[in-house]
């Protein structure tokens, strides 16, 4: 795939009104952590932010930081690391900050850190046809105008080019601890969160619990102590936070994301998940069975009316060609591997047996078909 990797927003601009110009389709990327999230399309060519990397502004009495959108997560953390800051993002080291604005993925932390769009508070954008727009503001005081930039936050790249924003900082908290409870599951992760006064994350399993405390260390203790005095004994990791989706031991983890309360409904039948509870999230564990897609989305894609498309998924279902699994509200349909297989295997068979690899018919196949 041919790349562009602008050093200047000037070179941004450019580039995006060439492409507008020549109608060349122009996928952003960043770190490439996540580069399928959201919908993808093709694109003819990729623009990369990482030389876009430069931590523009940074005073730790304002509590502000000004970046590139090419800067990583690692480096932001670094540099803010010696003002004693973070920006409470939580993305992997290699993710960088433009692409993790444009995904806006929630933090475990979310209880105690806010959403990500919180955080974000100007943003410089350059869309598809070349121009820049600037939003938000870097005092909250001067706010005017509609808020671009909330609605760039989490638009996976389909707004244009995040070139520049402004982050709102937090102090690094002082003490972190992670505790460990078991037995895991829902409810005991709710009776968690009911017992300990602001935890950051509660994150629960089918077999455990896991509580992230930060703060000052006597605040540290008092929770830990609420937690003993609700489930006994705990396991006390200092130093560490809760993970996200990591740790999740399956090759397609899907995130959920509910209305707190439905949790229950979203994990029913389900054996690998881990769900923050008081936030709504959870991410599954699937097995990697092709891809899976909603009866949603197959009507979207599709020219056929619902009942049609339900009467032929079921047809396909009950001949084993597709298989089916409800989570939360949506029904989603993916092809059985070993029947797919079987299928491609006949189809190479077919032509193996009676075409040349120059794409002529075997003479011993027409034969037989005489
Ligand atoms: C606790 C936690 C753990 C996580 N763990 C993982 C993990 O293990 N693996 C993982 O894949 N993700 C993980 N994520 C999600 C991850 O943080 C985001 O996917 C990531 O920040 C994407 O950054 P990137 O630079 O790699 O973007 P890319 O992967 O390069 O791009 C992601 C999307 O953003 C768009 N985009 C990128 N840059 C820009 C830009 N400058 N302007 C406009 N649009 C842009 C792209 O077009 C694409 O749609 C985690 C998030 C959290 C909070």
């Amino acid at each position: 795939m041919d790349l562009i990797e602008p050093r200047t927003v000037d070179e941004v601009r450019d580039a995006m009104r060439r492409a507008s110009r020549d109608g060349t389709r122009l996928g952003i990327v960043g770190g490439r952590a996540h580069a399928d999230a959201g919908n993808p399309v093709d694109v003819d060519r990729e623009l990369s932010t990482v030389r876009l990397g430069r931590v523009e502004a940074y005073d730790p009495a304002e509590m502000l930081a000004v970046v590139g959108a090419g800067v990583t997560i690692g480096e932001l953390r670094r540099v803010l690391g010696e003002g004693s800051q973070e920006w409470p993002a939580d993305s992997p080291d290699a993710a960088t900050v433009g692409g993790t604005v444009a995904v806006a993925p929630s933090s475990p932390r979310r209880l105690r850190v806010g959403p990500l769009r919180d955080s974000v508070v100007e943003i410089e954008l350059v869309t598809g046809d070349g121009r820049s727009v600037r939003s938000g503001a870097r005092t909250v005081k001067s706010v005017q105008g509609f808020d671009v930039h909330r609605l760039a936050t989490g638009s996976l790249g389909t707004l244009g080019a995040i070139v520049r924003v402004a982050l709102k900082l937090r102090p690094l908290p002082k003490v972190r601890r992670r505790l460990v409870a078991r037995p895991g599951g829902l409810d005991a992760g709710r009776a968690l969160l009911g017992s300990i006064p602001l935890p950051s994350a509660v994150v629960a399993t089918p077999g455990s619990v896991e509580i992230a405390l930060e703060g000052w260390p006597d605040e540290v203790d008092a929770q830990t102590s609420a937690a003993r005095s609700a489930v006994g004994d705990v396991e006390v990791r200092d130093g560490e936070g809760v993970a996200g989706p990591e740790p999740i031991d399956a090759p397609v983890v899907v995130e959920v994301a509910v209305a707190p309360s439905k949790l229950h409904a979203a994990l029913v039948g389900e054996d690998r998940w881990r769900a923050v509870i008081g936030v709504g999230i959870a991410w599954v564990g699937l097995p990697d069975d092709g891809e899976r897609l909603s009866v949603g989305r197959i009507v979207d894609a599709s020219p056929l009316s619902r009942s049609a498309i339900a009467h032929h998924l079921r047809v396909l279902r009950e001949a084993g060609v597709l298989r089916c699994e409800k989570i939360g509200k949506e029904v989603w349909y993916w092809p059985a591997p070993d029947v797919v297989r079987s299928a491609l295997d006949a189809v190479r068979d077919y032509l193996d047996t009676h075409f040349s690899s120059d794409g002529s018919r075997n003479a011993a196949a027409k034969r037989k078909r005489r």
